[in-house]
């Protein structure tokens, strides 16, 4: 990274050197744009910045240089020389560069962790045209991190609205978030207007019907919070882990004792899961104490454990190595988690986590495919 960007910096040097051919310069300019290449060949950093910013310097049109420079000091953690760099070109550089260098700027100030900072720029410039677009990103991108869904979801709604029709499951999530928090405050009222508002933007929404089974659940409608676990889980198999325990609790106390044959019909009826994903599925996701029952579905279900002392070697074993390997990984990025998230937090996409067993699954098979 380092290395690629001296390369640009020395073109960009190379080009303004070429660019000018005033006497007084041409002399004392290369002898300093040779030392300053052999710096940054040569690692010493600090000394080839202060050449190149000194050739910036005599240079009241070598702006390129500046950018190249701030973007180099923010990436090599040196934030206060970017900010320096970026402000300086901000106030001072011209109509036709601040907005630029405002953007710049902000990116110094998130790289720095100032984020209040970073949000009035980034404000500012959606006033801008050109960078309008991604001050919008950049904020969504910020609210995000520090869960303010509000903000998230009323920037959301700034976009472009062919961006925000390609999102719509984005802004759903917003509006679950707040539901969350809202039944956090005992709020069950307003998170299901929220969970209604949610689903305006994204009809199939299995977080809401995991969300509007807890709340059905705890208003004491227990048969109401299985069918919408049960709806969640054909909508989405990869959320076994999460509603499977949920939906068996709630049933428990109903005495539906039946329930277990029909989550796992309803995961097969998704049909995105093999024989064995759903064998696998079941083992890890049915607490331990429940695991004894996965016999009385095997026939019906086709998942290989014949008795109670299969099922609960299949079950502590893939627990075992998803408690230490994660039991999720994100599909994105490949970040291995033992809890579950929304929004995968290294790479910060939405619903890209997988049961890791899904994987398993499919490595055996091919080792070894099912008969
Ligand atoms: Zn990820």
């Amino acid at each position: 990274m380092f290395l690629a960007l001296a390369f640009i910096l020395v073109g960009l040097a190379a080009y303004f050197l070429g660019r000018r051919n005033g006497a007084a310069r041409t002399v004392r300019l290369p002898r300093d744009y040779y030392e300053g290449l052999d710096h940054l060949i040569n690692d010493r950093f600090d000394h080839a910045a202060e050449i190149f910013a000194r050739m910036a310097q005599a240079d009241g049109d070598a702006a390129e240089i500046q950018f190249a420079l701030g973007s180099l000091f923010r990436r090599r953690g040196e934030v206060d020389r970017a900010i320096a760099i970026h402000s300086r070109l901000r106030d001072h550089g011209g109509a036709e560069l601040r907005d630029r260098a405002a953007f710049e700027l902000a990116l110094d100030y998130q790289s720095a962790g100032l984020m209040d900072r970073a949000e009035c720029v980034l404000e500012e410039l959606c006033a801008s045209r050109e960078y309008r677009r991604a001050a919008l990103d950049h904020l969504v991108g910020i609210y995000e991190a520090q869960g303010d869904w509000a903000k998230a979801l009323k920037t959301f709604h700034e976009l472009p609205p062919a961006v925000q029709t390609e999102r719509t499951q984005v802004a759903a999530h917003y509006l679950c978030e707040l539901a969350e928090q809202a039944l956090l405050q005992g709020e069950g009222e307003r998170a299901g207007t929220l969970l209604r508002q949610a689903r305006t933007h994204h009809a199939a929404l299995p977080r809401a019907d995991i969300l509007a089974a807890r709340i059905a659940d705890s208003g004491g409608d227990a048969p109401g919070a299985l069918t919408l676990y049960l709806q969640a889980l054909e909508l989405s198999p990869g959320l076994a882990l999460e509603i499977i325990p949920a939906a068996m609790t709630v049933a428990r106390r109903t005495g539906r004792a039946d329930v277990l044959g029909e989550l796992g019909r309803r995961l097969q009826g998704s049909g995105r899961v093999s024989p064995r994903q759903l064998a696998w599925l079941l083992a890890t996701a049915v607490p331990a104490d429940q695991v004894a029952r996965l016999p009385g579905v095997n026939a019906e279900l086709n998942l290989g454990v014949a008795s109670e002392a299969e099922a609960s070697s299949l079950s502590s074993l893939l627990t075992r190595i998803g408690d230490a390997g994660g039991r999720y990984q994100c599909e994105d990025c490949g970040l291995n988690s033992v809890r579950w998230y929304w929004r995968c937090p290294k790479c910060r996409g939405w619903d890209s986590m997988r049961p890791a067993v899904f994987k398993w699954a499919e490595r055996a098979d091919r080792s070894s495919p099912a008969p």
